[in-house]
């Protein structure tokens, strides 16, 4: 999901940068299907969030309030006779999708691709990497292994795994319009037809067990909220790690090193529940802090 409105209710410098991340999406989409030739499951479907009481209601209606005095337009609606708010500029992708694109992309550019080959250790300068192949020398490295980021390079802030889960059902396509939510449980349907609906929250470290619990409770919560589903058993199930972050994160920029001497570790980490959305704005930042990095190298050579 690609969805402040579901995520961020007042103003921050965070809350800033979601929002314009949210907007660069589609210059991003039609950049990256052009370079590589991978079609994006990207679509501005807008968001239905509903409430199953009144006193529910008036929280919708009052987060509403403090969001639109950040920008973040909404209306009021009804789901199945419910009370909800209906966000339109809130939108959804498939990460799959993304990610085969980046690769292509990566690969069209020349790019040089070592692929399931963990990094062991990154050197503090920045000069080099080591995986159980051997050693990468180069100018600089870029961190960016989410919850695993703060392993690779010692003194860099902490990150933590917070686990979730998802689930999925294959549906007729179409058949869901906008994103739907309550709380943590959402729905939302690939152009394929593929439903999906998440998520649970859990304090487990890197433990990739399926936990038939959350399973089951994101089931019941997703068939209450879209009662079509009826008691159908989900085809797939899976879970991965939000990576959280000490402090306010996420961490985009240099972690040592001198920048100004081309040798430098940077991050690009801890973006927790939402780095999907926050990924455009955090590859434009990382760019101009780089650019900024090499025009200071050249007026210094
Ligand atoms: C259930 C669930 C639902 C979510 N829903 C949303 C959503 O709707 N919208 C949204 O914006 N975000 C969502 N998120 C959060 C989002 O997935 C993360 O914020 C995002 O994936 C972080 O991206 P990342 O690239 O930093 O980390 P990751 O996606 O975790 O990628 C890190 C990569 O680094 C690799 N790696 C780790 N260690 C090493 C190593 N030593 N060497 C080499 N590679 C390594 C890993 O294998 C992995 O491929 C969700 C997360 C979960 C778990």
């Amino acid at each position: 999901m690609l969805a402040p409105g579901g995520e961020i209710e007042a103003e921050s410098p965070l809350a800033e940068f979601s929002l314009s991340s949210l907007r660069a999406w589609p210059a991003f989409v039609d950049e990256l299907e052009r370079e590589s030739g991978v079609s994006i499951d990207f679509r501005r479907s807008g968001a239905v969030e509903v409430a199953y009481d009144d006193a529910e209601a008036a929280v919708l209606h009052s987060k509403a309030e403090r969001q639109a005095g950040i920008g973040i337009r909404s209306e009021p609606t009804t789901h199945l006779g419910q009370a909800a708010r209906f966000y339109p500029d809130d939108a959804l992708v498939d990460p799959r999708t993304v990610t085969a694109a980046l690769l292509e992309a990566c690969r069209r550019r020349g790019v040089v691709l070592a692929e399931h080959e963990a990094v062991l250790a990154v050197s503090p300068d920045g000069k080099s990497v080591e995986t159980a192949e051997g050693r990468y020398e180069d100018a600089g490295v870029l961190i960016a292994a989410g919850a695993w980021s703060s392993g690779l390079l010692r003194g860099a802030p902490r990150t933590m795994p917070v686990r979730g889960h998802l689930i999925s059902w294959v549906r007729k396509p179409g058949e869901l319009g906008p994103i739907l939510r309550h709380g943590h449980t959402y729905l939302l349907q690939r152009r394929s037809g593929v439903l999906i609906a998440g998520a649970s929250t859990e304090q487990v470290g890197f433990d990739r067990a399926i936990d038939e619990a959350a399973v089951e409770e994101i089931r019941a919560n997703a068939a209450r909220l879209w009662p079509a589903l009826g008691h159908d058993a989900p085809v797939e199930r899976w879970n991965g790690f939000r990576p959280a972050i000490e402090g306010d994160g996420p961490v985009i920029g240099r972690l040592s090193g001198d920048g100004a001497s081309g040798d430098s570790v940077w991050g690009a980490f801890g973006h927790y529940r939402n780095g999907i959305l926050m990924a455009p704005e955090t590859a434009s930042r990382i760019l101009s802090m780089l650019d900024a990095a090499d025009s200071v190298r050249s007026t210094r050579q």
